[in-house]
């Protein structure tokens, strides 16, 4: 109880509601709580333990790396070897312009870096991001939120900020010579996992090449292998001009980057000399993570399981009362007829012990979002505990 007590007292809080569960330990896609109770962990911590919990590889990298010293410099001073292997890594895997990686701690500080690049390498103000958006919660991040209820009480936030309808194709020719950057994501994580038309990226593409606008793909919850591509933009044909990594990119360990070309990263360098920087940013223990991570899912093929995992969870989650499932791979969003009734099924699905929970922007949408390595067996009993939940719906 004291714990408790302390958690809802002492520790800030950010909703009314919080799950509260106490949990201990966790191993692959297993969670424990403090009382002993084993849960099948369908969220992942919001798409971050992509490799399950306490992987041995990620385990031992990170204390070979706490054992050689954890922060020497702030970040971009000093050559961190961690930083350097992963930002080769990073170089064979992505395209070629997405040369160049800046490292940051969290989500919302890659958006902020994404922002002030674009402004800085365009000498453009206009910034144009899409309804339903959730980029992060610092002020800039927020500016570009698709969320009015979210950003009201926080005004005046960034000016210049146009945002437009998601996945509608007439409404790109807003972009114009004006705008410093489009940001979106290139799958709606927080928006209740929504995939837009190819068709709709493959533009959204055109208009800013046409225009002079930076692409800025946020692919901090998709990214990563999440949707069965390493990055989700690889499903539209196109490539960025910025892209954003987070969540799982650091292995469980927070990390995240804004990944751009040489040429246009190196505005940040000059006029003004540091004018982004960051203490922890690209931090040794969750670089070494974050190379472990990605070595692993690649070295174990793990992307070539990813759609037939989620056909798994599509074939045994059909229900009258299931509206829809949209998302991707490994990002699914059950569709329910109204938010109670979506969060009656998650607190029951939690007492049965399966972990999940809803969207920001969707709260009538359960999520799905297990560790990309989830076993079958561990998808069939949680879709059989979440159909069981749905039974105790009336009708
Ligand atoms: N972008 C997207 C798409 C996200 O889902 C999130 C976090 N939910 C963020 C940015 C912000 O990341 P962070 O919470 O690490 O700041």
């Amino acid at each position: 109880m004291r714990t408790r007590d302390i958690f809802f007292n002492h520790i800030a809080q950010t909703s009314l509601a919080p799950a509260a569960l106490e949990i201990i330990s966790a191993k692959g896609s297993r969670l424990k709580d403090v009382n002993g109770k084993e849960y099948i962990d369908l969220i992942s911590g919001i798409s971050v333990s992509a490799l399950g919990h306490n992987h041995p590889e990620i385990n031992n990298a990170i204390k070979k790396q706490v054992d050689q010293g954890l922060h020497f410099m702030v970040y971009g001073e000093f050559i961190l070897q961690p930083q350097v292997m992963l930002a080769e890594l990073l170089t064979t895997i992505l395209p070629e312009k997405l040369n160049c990686t800046y490292f940051v701690s969290s989500g919302s500080e890659a958006a902020e870096g994404a922002l002030k690049l674009a402004k800085r390498f365009t000498g453009r103000t206009e910034i144009i991001s899409f309804q339903n958006a959730y980029h992060g919660s610092t002020h800039g991040a927020l500016s570009v939120a698709g969320n009015e209820a979210l950003k009201n009480s926080f005004r005046p936030l960034l000016p210049d900020v146009t945002i437009l309808p998601f996945d509608s194709i007439n409404s790109l020719e807003k972009i114009s010579s004006r705008t410093a950057c489009v940001i979106a994501e290139t799958i709606q994580g927080e928006a209740g996992a929504i995939v837009p038309k190819k068709s709709f990226i493959q533009e959204l593409r055109n208009r800013c090449t046409e225009s002079g606008a930076l692409l800025v793909l946020d692919e901090i919850q998709v990214g990563c292998g999440r949707t069965g591509k390493m990055f989700a933009f690889e499903h539209f044909g196109i490539v960025p001009d910025i892209l954003l990594l987070g969540k799982s990119f650091g292995g469980g360990m927070p990390l995240s980057a804004f990944i751009s070309s040489k040429e246009i990263m190196s505005s940040l360098t000059v006029n003004p000399s540091l004018g982004h920087i960051t203490t922890f940013g690209g931090h040794p223990v969750s670089c070494a993570a974050g190379f472990a991570a990605l070595n692993i899912m690649r070295r174990e093929k793990l992307l070539d399981t990813i759609a037939e995992k989620e056909n798994i969870f599509r074939k045994y989650l059909v229900h009258k009362h299931i509206q829809s499932i949209t998302g991707k791979g490994l990002l699914l969003g059950i569709e329910f007829e109204n938010e109670n009734t979506c969060k009656s099924i998650i607190n029951d699905c939690i007492k049965s012990g399966v972990v999940t929970d809803n969207f920001l922007f969707a709260p009538n949408k359960m999520r799905i979002a297990p560790p990309l390595n989830i076993s079958a067996e561990d998808i069939r009993l949680s879709s059989e505990i979440i159909m069981n939940s749905i039974e105790q719906i009336k009708n």
